[in-house]
């Protein structure tokens, strides 16, 4: 089996690393960069390179390019630390979703400005007592002439208060079977009704929310797709929003500096330590062809499914086991020795550590995961 890039991914690869070597100055680079790494200048830089809806037909602003280039771009940036939230949500999941699903009035107004880094979504699908089992939404909208009446509440909605857009689903029938009643919308988010409230999550930093929609209007243009049928569409959406190398480098930063501490302080002496480096790049390496086995059925045309729960699953328990790792490591001497020089880098082994817990919960967690390789991938039926 060959897992050699071409050349000119190759080449792009180190056209992206010159780029970040120029734009990342000292201690802009961030764990969990994605997440909380929030930068409209920086993403705009992306657009105006073409490094935003890489894949996308051109005429909506985009290159199409392979997935496998879009990998590599992706991997760059956030083993980079790069902040590169803004633009994220829009580039991986709300484009792809309206390419797939949305009117030709919808892709020609919304896409070329994701392309171009200027706007920002937030995803609206949890909420109190509807989280795994999201079917059990209970948002509803409510046809009333030209436009629907939205009301309801979402919860752990990251960038709400950031956003122009929420990608939503709520509940069009009630007396449908309950997959059977969604619907997705796009809502303008300065439109009267709507309520952002700040959580605070256990690292101190406000990055998700709670949203409240009170009669809400939507006109019905910003139906996406088919009325009734968003629980099919969202379907898909979800295999991308797992599926991608986020969900194995959010702390590589704080990795790579761990890995360069232990050799510098002597450290990587340690059998022990050496060990447990050691462990951590084979599991690296194994999350990334997971990752890469699902960028390349997306080049083939095939949709991820189980594969793209296989490699979520994997890759977030990897993430944690560094968060511990580097914890372990350098968690002590930074703790008890303020003066010593793996001080620097407490702050965020801290961070790492308390948020580390988030990987396997958010974007489905490991439990959900583990079923959708039972039944999809395995053919496995609950008993
Ligand atoms: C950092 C972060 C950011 C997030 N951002 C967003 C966002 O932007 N937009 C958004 O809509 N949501 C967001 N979420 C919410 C996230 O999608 C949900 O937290 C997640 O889907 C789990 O839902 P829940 O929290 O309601 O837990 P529950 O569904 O109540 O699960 C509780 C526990 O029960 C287990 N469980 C549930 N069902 C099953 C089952 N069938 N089989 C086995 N075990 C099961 C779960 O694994 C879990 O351990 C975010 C969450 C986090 C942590």
């Amino acid at each position: 089996m060959d897992f050699a890039l071409t050349v000119e991914q190759e080449r792009f690869r180190q056209e992206i690393r010159d780029f970040l070597a120029e734009e990342m100055v000292d201690g802009s680079t961030t764990e969990d960069g994605w997440i909380v790494g929030y930068s409209r200048e920086f993403s705009q830089k992306l657009g105006a390179r073409g490094w935003i809806g890489l894949t996308w037909p051109k005429k909506y602003g985009g290159q199409e390019r392979s997935y496998l280039d879009r990998l590599v771009l992706t991997e760059e940036l956030l083993r980079a630390g790069a902040p590169v939230a803004a633009h994220w949500l829009g580039d991986r999941q709300v484009g792809p979703a309206l390419l797939a699903y949305g009117s030709e009035e919808q892709k020609a107004e919304i896409l070329p400005r994701v392309t171009n880094g200027e706007v920002v979504f937030c995803l609206g699908m949890s909420e109190p007592g509807a989280g795994s089992d999201l079917a059990s939404l209970r948002t509803k909208a409510v046809e009333e002439g030209d436009a629907f009446s939205l009301s309801g509440q979402k919860i752990w909605t990251s960038f709400a208060h950031v956003a122009d857009y929420a990608y939503l689903v709520a509940r069009t029938d009630k007396d449908a079977p309950k997959h059977k009643g969604i619907s997705e919308f796009l809502i303008d988010m300065k439109t009267p009704g709507i309520t952002v409230r700040p959580l605070v999550d256990i690292t101190g930093e406000h990055h998700f929310n709670e949203v409240f929609f009170d009669s809400v209007r939507v006109e019905k243009k910003w139906l996406i797709g088919e009325k009734n049928r968003g629980w099919y569409q969202i379907a898909s959406q979800l295999d991308y929003e797992r599926s991608g190398i986020e969900r194995l480098l959010s702390n590589y930063p704080l990795y790579r500096e761990t890995v360069r501490y232990a050799q510098e302080h002597g450290l990587s002496n340690n059998p022990l330590v050496r060990n447990q480096l050691a462990q951590m790049q084979i599991e690296l390496t194994m999350g990334r062809f997971l990752i890469y086995r699902v960028a390349w059925l997306l080049s083939h045309g095939q949709v991820p499914n189980y594969e793209a729960a296989m490699a979520k699953c994997f890759c977030t328990e990897v993430e944690q086991r560094i968060a511990q790792t580097v914890s372990s490591l350098l968690g002590a001497y930074a703790v008890l020795l303020p003066g010593s020089p793996a001080a620097r880098l407490a702050g965020r082994v801290a961070r790492t550590y308390l948020y580390a817990p988030a990987y396997t919960i958010q974007g489905g967690t490991s439990n959900v995961l583990r079923n959708i390789m039972a039944i999809r991938g395995l053919g496995l039926q609950a008993g």
